[in-house]
């Protein structure tokens, strides 16, 4: 029962030794309708072959096989025997209907609109071929787990075909059915496939390490069972009734491990994993008690998903010791039923039912491919949806507790951002910083697992684009994307605005008095839009030109169309150029009709916002802005002054004094300043004083803009080792 699934090619099965197998596992099944689908297969693919020679229906045979070894229902094995028919026989899928009803139907439907996906580009026809699957999969989670035992048996067999075609489906096997079969939870299916892939992707690595390994099998085998009578003894010793397996890693696990640790086969310790089997969970923590007290465990890598689930359901604790001989050793304790789950994963679900379907429908297992076919629907570029896919198949991650005690499970990589998001939108957009476990971190924090973490969030913090930088979960990232999206939008409709709103007033007219008259309907019908704001959307974007539009308003003469198209576009210029310096928030002060010039506060004046200003050109040093007041002004001739105006977007910064404590070490000051300047916060003051048991004392009078960033400034400092504490003064 503990022995891993076993999914090798059967040349001589039946149909009789199939229906022996489901009796088996299922004993009220209904074979007849089994044996009906065999028999409409068969005589389906009479007169096809497969690339090795063998009639076809060794293929539905094998793929029925491995569905009955993960215990599907009848209605799943049907529609394995039916998978090909549709696609390779032309068999109408009404038929289908007609003898084995609905739901089997809509399987093979489900099955055949994935197959039919044509490759182009790599990763764009990947994402198409993985969204078609997921709305396959949300009608019927079936679709999927027929599909792995499909690629399954055909990656079996792949000897047989051209190496290219070898290379592909390898490729798409490993960049999509591994991912699914692991989120599913099927790792037997999941470990099966990676080992095939390697094989067609890197046989010289694959054939290395199976070289390699076979060399020491013996020697390995007989370590194997040495540990494996080792752990029965000290579990029998105390009283912990358990059964134990062994066995070498998966290779492509071992691949894995050598790829990130850049280490070869021979560096590469813990090879071997074994599996302890016990009854129940208080079984599970007492076999764990004798494993660590009769081992020296790694620190580290101990894991606990019997209380805390992966996301897949799946339930085990993990461990690794040094095991006799000094050899590491991994070893998973679980449940049988545990085992069942972590095996066949979400193919559990179907157990013992006849018609499985209801049950499927509202698990929660579901959840988050509804999530996705969300994100489905709000992304246009696939190789977009392709990225955000990956990621949230990506298994494995980090444990977070909410102060309350609930736990979020997140990506590795993720930061605060992300979780705030995962909590809610509202939470995620208003975030400033966390703590963690009690102690303030920045946005870019790395969540670890066993982190309690405490959102802060601010009412006038809104999103913005560096957070796509930091973000990992796509959820997180699809909702900031929105967000950017919305004021990009709104961006584009006011500099339409005022572009036609200009354009027109020349022609003694405005916007609102042409709406008035009704001139606008013809042109809206035009460009087929509903509303006025959506033509200024399209004016700002450049999509629609204000000539056109000028030139279809009844009550606006033009005489010299070029000259208007020259007008427009010079007044297009400076309305975009003036939209984009407001929208930098740095810039106190606009100055007409100039980017990027060095700008500062005149400091015989000091003119705070609201005061009517003028803008001195000085020389090499930018221009120096001064109240209508100073007398500096008068120093100036009139073709040295320019407009300049108050940033309406402008944020203003405020004066916070920190008091950082450090050991004392000679260049420390020096060192500090630096790193606060380094990430773009300007220092107004420092103040140091030494304290009499070597350590360092200093007051920053820093400026900063917001909450954020004072965050930034203190997680900056405290990343220093030679930093003791930051404290605000
Ligand atoms: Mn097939």
């Amino acid at each position: 029962m503990a022995d891993r699934l076993d999914f090798s090619h059967e040349p001589n099965l039946t149909i009789d030794d199939l229906v022996g197998r489901v009796l088996n596992y299922h004993p009220e099944a209904d074979v007849e309708l089994l044996k009906r689908a065999y028999e409409f297969s068969a005589k389906a693919h009479i007169t096809q072959k497969r690339s090795s020679g063998e009639p076809y229906i060794i293929h539905p045979l094998n793929v029925v096989a491995t569905l009955v070894k993960l215990k599907m229902d009848i209605e799943t094995l049907v529609a394995g025997f039916l998978h090909d028919v549709v696609e390779d026989c032309d068999v109408d899928p009404m038929e289908i209907e007609k003898f084995f009803g609905a739901s089997i139907a809509q399987i093979v439907v489900g099955l055949t609109k994935i197959s039919k996906i044509e490759f182009k580009s790599k990763e764009e026809s990947q994402a198409e071929n993985f969204r078609k699957m997921l709305v396959a999969m949300a009608k019927d989670l079936r679709v999927i787990i027929v599909k792995l035992a499909d690629r399954m048996h055909n990656i079996r067999t792949l000897q047989y075909v051209s190496a290219l075609k070898q290379q592909r489906v390898a490729q798409e096997t490993l960049d999509i059915y591994v991912p699914l079969a692991s989120r599913l939870g099927i790792h037997s299916v999941k470990s099966d496939l990676e080992d095939l892939c390697l094989r067609y992707l890197h046989p010289d690595i694959y054939y290395k390490l199976a070289e390699k390994v076979a060399k020491k099998r013996s020697e390995r085998e007989h370590y194997i069972m040495d540990c494996m009578q080792t752990i029965n003894e000290k579990l029998e010793e105390y009283n912990v009734k358990a059964e134990v397996t062994g066995r070498s890693k998966n290779f492509y696990s071992i691949y894995k491990k050598m790829n990130s640790r850049g280490v070869d086969f021979e560096q590469i310790q813990d090879l071997l994993a074994f599996r302890i089997i016990v009854s129940n969970i208080t079984e599970c923590y007492k076999a764990l008690g004798v494993v660590h007290s009769s081992f020296t465990p790694i620190p580290g890598r101990f894991k606990d998903y019997v209380a805390i689930p992966k996301a897949n359901n799946y339930q085990s604790l993990h461990t690794t010791v040094i095991g006799p001989k000094a050899e590491r050793i991994e070893i998973q304790i679980r449940t049988y039923e545990m085992h069942e789950v972590a095996e066949r994963g979400i193919a559990a679900h179907w157990k013992y039912k006849e018609r499985g379907n209801q049950l499927v429908e509202d698990s929660k297992d579901l959840a988050w491919v509804k999530e996705l076919l969300e994100f489905n629907q709000s992304m246009k570029n696939n190789s977009e949806f392709m990225d955000a896919i990956k990621d949230d198949l990506d298994m494995g991650g980090v444990f977070i507790f909410t102060p309350k005690g609930d736990v979020k499970e997140l990506p590795f990589g993720a930061t605060p951002l992300d979780f705030a998001f995962a909590v809610h939108t509202e939470v995620g957009s208003t975030c400033v910083g966390a703590k963690i476990n009690g102690k303030l971190v920045s946005l870019k924090y790395r969540l670890k697992s066993g982190d309690t973490i405490d959102i802060l969030t601010s009412k006038t913090q809104t999103p913005s684009k560096d957070w796509l930088k930091i973000v990992k979960t796509s959820r997180a990232r699809n909702k900031i994307k929105q967000y950017l999206a919305k004021i990009e939008r709104d961006k584009n409709r006011e500099v339409g605005e005022q572009l036609l709103e200009k354009a027109v007033i020349s022609y003694g007219t405005t916007v609102k008095a042409i709406e008035k008259r009704g001139e606008f309907k013809k042109i809206l019908e035009f460009y087929n839009l509903k509303h006025l704001e959506e033509l200024f959307v399209q004016i700002g974007i450049g999509h629609s030109n204000v000539k056109d539009i000028l030139k279809n308003i009844p009550s606006i003469e033009i005489e010299n169309v070029e000259e208007v198209q020259e007008q427009i576009e010079t007044l297009s210029q400076s309305i975009k150029a003036q939209a984009k310096r407001a929208a930098n928030k740095d810039n106190a002060v606009i100055v007409d009709g100039i980017d990027d010039i060095q700008v500062r506060m005149g400091k015989c004046c000091n003119p705070i916002p609201g005061d009517q200003i003028v803008g001195l050109i000085t020389k090499g040093r930018g221009i120096s802005v001064h109240s209508f007041k100073c007398r500096k002004i008068l120093d100036f001739e009139d073709g040295r002054r320019i407009q300049v105006d108050w940033n309406p977007n402008y944020q203003y910064k405020y004066t916070v004094t920190i008091r950082v404590i450090t050991h004392d070490k000679p260049g420390i000051l020096a060192q500090i300043s630096r790193t606060i300047n380094n990430i773009g916060i300007n220092i107004k003051s420092a103040v140091a004083k030494s304290m009499p048991d070597q350590k360092g004392d200093f007051l920053f009078e820093v400026e900063v803009k917001d909450f954020s960033e004072y965050l930034r400034v203190v997680s900056t400092l405290e990343a220093l080792d030679e930093v003791i504490s930051v404290d605000r003064a």
